[in-house]
């Protein structure tokens, strides 16, 4: 029998915080005193944009945003901020560059390349079969460059930047899996964006952080919920948001302040991810083939040496109540994410779990 919570590695939409799911659930059928769910509640109404203040605000502390940065809850995903993204910030035939470090930077490529802009690839680590970043000074952004755009944290891959890149053209990352795993210097960028299904609550909820100078920039063609200028003034609220996301994005960011805040969540992060990967590479029998600088806190892909075992460690493991742990369908192995809802007891009983099978099967 699976137990009733099981310890969750799906890469996302991944594991909540269990007190944020309580208490969302104590509240599901009357919030704030309504007699209804947040869901029901109009979004226009007093309390629903309080709501939304407060999530916007504790956001802002922990992340210790600067005057001078809009936040903005969209929809469409992380995915449609990468067209949005070469919409709000260029003219068309401009030139924007971006570093190819894996299969979401390829596409946020591949996406701004639709959108008619001059795309210069300014690293490319398809040749590593993406196992790393690109070193320090290593590449070039062009002088004529509106922005350089980069993927600190692989998803698939688990390939993650362990410095912010210098550049002089405003930086913009999708910070979509890595977002409040370790404190962050917002004032390095000019645009942040992150789908919340990882750390920030469920799907549905796109956060950008955007430098207001970059705003009112957007081609007139672009679409008014992806305009975020038009969005910021209307407080993102164009249209209806995702009422029930952005409520979760508030709880969540409150368990964040409660929990020690984003200091806090890097120290266990980073315990956690040392954890495993001790254990990876303390055996022959497992593998990860990233090279040590540039391994993710958050998402650790690993192989069996005999990969026949797979779908028999995978058994066992859910019968453990480990869960999620299958590998990307184009990577193959297995795949363990660890956001901020995972304990390092989960990853303590991950680690048993794989000495244990290696003791019985190597
Ligand atoms: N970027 C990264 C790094 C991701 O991990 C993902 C999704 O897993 C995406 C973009 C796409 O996000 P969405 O599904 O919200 O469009």
């Amino acid at each position: 029998d699976v137990p009733v919570r099981v310890y969750n590695f799906s890469a996302g939409p991944a594991q909540m915080p269990l007190p944020v799911l309580e208490r969302a659930a104590s509240e599901l059928t009357d919030w704030a005193g309504s007699g209804m769910s947040v869901m029901e509640v109009s979004h226009r109404g007093k309390d629903f944009v309080a709501c939304a203040a407060d999530a916007e605000a504790a956001l802002r502390r922990i992340l210790a945003i600067p005057e001078g940065y809009r936040v903005l809850f969209l929809q469409g995903g992380a995915s449609a901020q990468f067209a949005a993204i070469p919409m709000n910030l260029t003219a068309s035939g401009e030139t924007v560059a971006y570093l190819n470090t894996g299969q979401w930077s390829a596409k946020a490529i591949a996406e701004a390349r639709a959108q008619e802009v001059e795309v210069v690839v300014a690293a490319d680590e398809a040749d590593s079969a993406y196992t790393t970043t690109p070193a320090p000074g290593s590449y070039e952004v062009p002088a004529e460059a509106r922005y350089l755009h980069y993927t600190p944290n692989e998803t698939i891959g688990g390939v993650e930047f362990p410095e912010i890149p210098q550049s002089h053209a405003p930086l913009v990352a999708d910070f979509s899996s890595s977002i409040l795993s370790r404190p962050l210097d917002v004032s390095r960028f000019g645009l942040i964006y992150a789908g919340a299904q990882k750390n920030m609550g469920p799907s549905g909820l796109a956060v950008v952080i955007v430098r207001e100078d970059l705003l009112g920039r957007a081609r007139p063609s672009t679409p008014s919920v992806l305009d975020y200028a038009r969005m910021a003034k209307a407080d993102s609220m164009l249209n209806t948001p995702p009422t029930f996301a952005v409520y979760l994005l508030g709880l969540i960011t409150h368990w964040i302040e409660e929990s020690g805040g984003l200091e806090a969540m890097g120290q266990r992060n980073q315990a956690k991810a040392a954890l495993l990967y001790q254990a990876i590479d303390g055996s022959d029998f497992y593998a990860n083939p990233v090279q040590e600088r540039s391994r993710s806190w958050m998402n650790v892909p690993f192989t069996l040496a005999d990969p026949s075992l797979d779908s028999e460690f995978l058994a066992g493991a859910q019968a453990a109540g480990l869960t999620n742990l299958k590998g990307h369908r184009s990577v193959g192995g297995m795949r363990a994410s660890i956001y901020n809802a995972m304990p390092i007891e989960g990853v303590r009983a991950l680690v048993d779990y794989m000495t244990e099978f290696e003791r019985t099967k190597a």
